[in-house]
């Protein structure tokens, strides 16, 4: 079985899918491994590396004949209709997407796993590239938002005068949260953090942070939140709004699977913050917590500055791959064996992760 490490190919886009650590340990399953010359660069990773682990170089996009492909973010269509038919493709591909993508893909018959569908069972986490990412998109989160705010976060007793600590609200307390509660805790700041599901307390508190209480509680399937009922939403709204006067950063980082961002933040409480405040959006990519949050843009409100960075995660590419590369291996794994491609559709990680899911028999 041969495998292929493409060379990402969207715009920003610095992780790659597999590092020199995981091409041995795919050669020690038996599988031959090409990588497209230049693909670990951005992330610190020089052909030279791979080659030394056991890899072979090829062209990026050169004649394709690999059984498994291995990406971060889907290849383009056109790519797409290169590979050998009925390949077996892995990565972030979100193939829901795009339609272009996704009718190459099947026009082409690959086996499609897009690893955001997981399930996130126990079994799971070592291949959850959601949680992988989500660490170092929280981490970065924070340390935008102290880069661009005009204060200190640490509390700091000098010569000159006290200077109080930032306070430091997070909203959403998944894996981006709970990083960003701990990061922000690390530099010195009060942090307070809220979610929609009631465990999140403990593990906000247990960071050293505050939970805030919005009387609000929505826990939904598979240890996901549900969407607010409106009058949940106007409940959680009030109360905000009051307790945002005096917080100097937000960081944004709630998400319910399968739909636009949650709008928690709304113009009228970006307008009741303290000038100086500071918002960082990591939801921008599904369209922003806050009301004001332009996807990728920088921009200041009445003195409030919202940020919208979009794909942190690869801003922190060498250990972002690191993580990403193993959560590749672990689900390979599941099919690649002495050299062997074996599916087992009783294994609910491929059958569960495969795209299309076959219409279900209930
Ligand atoms: P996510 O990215 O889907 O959402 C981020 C957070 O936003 C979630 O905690 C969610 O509850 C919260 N949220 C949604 N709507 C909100 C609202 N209106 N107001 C405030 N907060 C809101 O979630 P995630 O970080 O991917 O993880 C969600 C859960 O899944 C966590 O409990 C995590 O521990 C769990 N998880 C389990 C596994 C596993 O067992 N394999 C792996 C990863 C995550």
């Amino acid at each position: 079985v041969k495998v292929r490490v493409l060379k990402e190919s969207a715009p920003g886009e610095r992780r790659v899918a597999a590092t020199p650590e995981t091409v041995k340990k795919l050669l020690a399953r038996g599988a031959a491994v090409e990588i497209e010359s230049g693909a670990g660069l951005a992330a610190g990773f020089v052909d030279q590396a791979y080659v030394d682990a056991g890899g072979s170089l090829v062209d990026a996009g050169a004649g394709d004949d690999a059984d498994v492909i291995v990406c971060v973010q889907a290849p383009q269509a056109a790519r797409l209709q290169q590979l050998k038919t009925g390949a077996t493709l892995v990565g972030m591909l979100n193939p829901d997407a795009d339609d272009g993508r996704a009718q190459a893909m099947q026009s082409r018959q690959l086996a499609v796993f897009p690893l955001e569908k997981l399930p996130r069972t126990t079994r799971a986490q070592a291949m959850d590239v959601l949680s992988s990412q989500a660490g170092m998109a929280g981490y970065k989160a924070v340390l935008i938002a102290a880069q661009l705010a005009p204060r200190f976060f640490p509390m700091l007793t000098t010569a000159a005068g006290t200077i109080r600590p930032s306070r430091v609200l997070i909203v959403g307390a998944g894996v981006a949260g709970l990083q960003a509660i701990a990061t922000s805790k690390r530099l010195g700041a009060q942090v307070e953090g809220f979610d929609v599901r009631p465990e999140t307390r403990e593990q906000i508190e247990s960071l050293g942070g505050k939970f805030l209480d919005l009387g609000v509680s929505a826990a939904g399937e598979g240890g996901y939140a549900r969407q607010l009922t409106e009058e949940e939403r106007a409940e959680q709204q009030a109360r905000l709004a009051e307790h945002l006067k005096s917080v100097d950063v937000i960081v944004c980082t709630a998400a319910v699977p399968g739909r636009p961002a949650p709008k928690i933040i709304s113009r009228a409480m970006v307008e009741g913050m303290k000038p100086g405040s500071v918002i960082v959006d990591l939801a921008a990519e599904t369209g922003g917590n806050c009301e004001l949050t332009e996807p990728g843009q920088t921009i200041d409100h009445k003195g409030v500055v919202v940020s919208g960075p979009l794909n942190l995660a690869s801003m922190g590419a060498v250990h972002a791959s690191e993580m990403y590369a193993r959560n590749v291996l672990n689900f390979v794994s599941l099919f690649i064996n002495d050299g062997q491609l074996a599916f087992d559709w009783d294994d609910e990680l491929l059958a569960r992760t495969r795209w299309p899911q076959p219409p279900s028999s209930a």
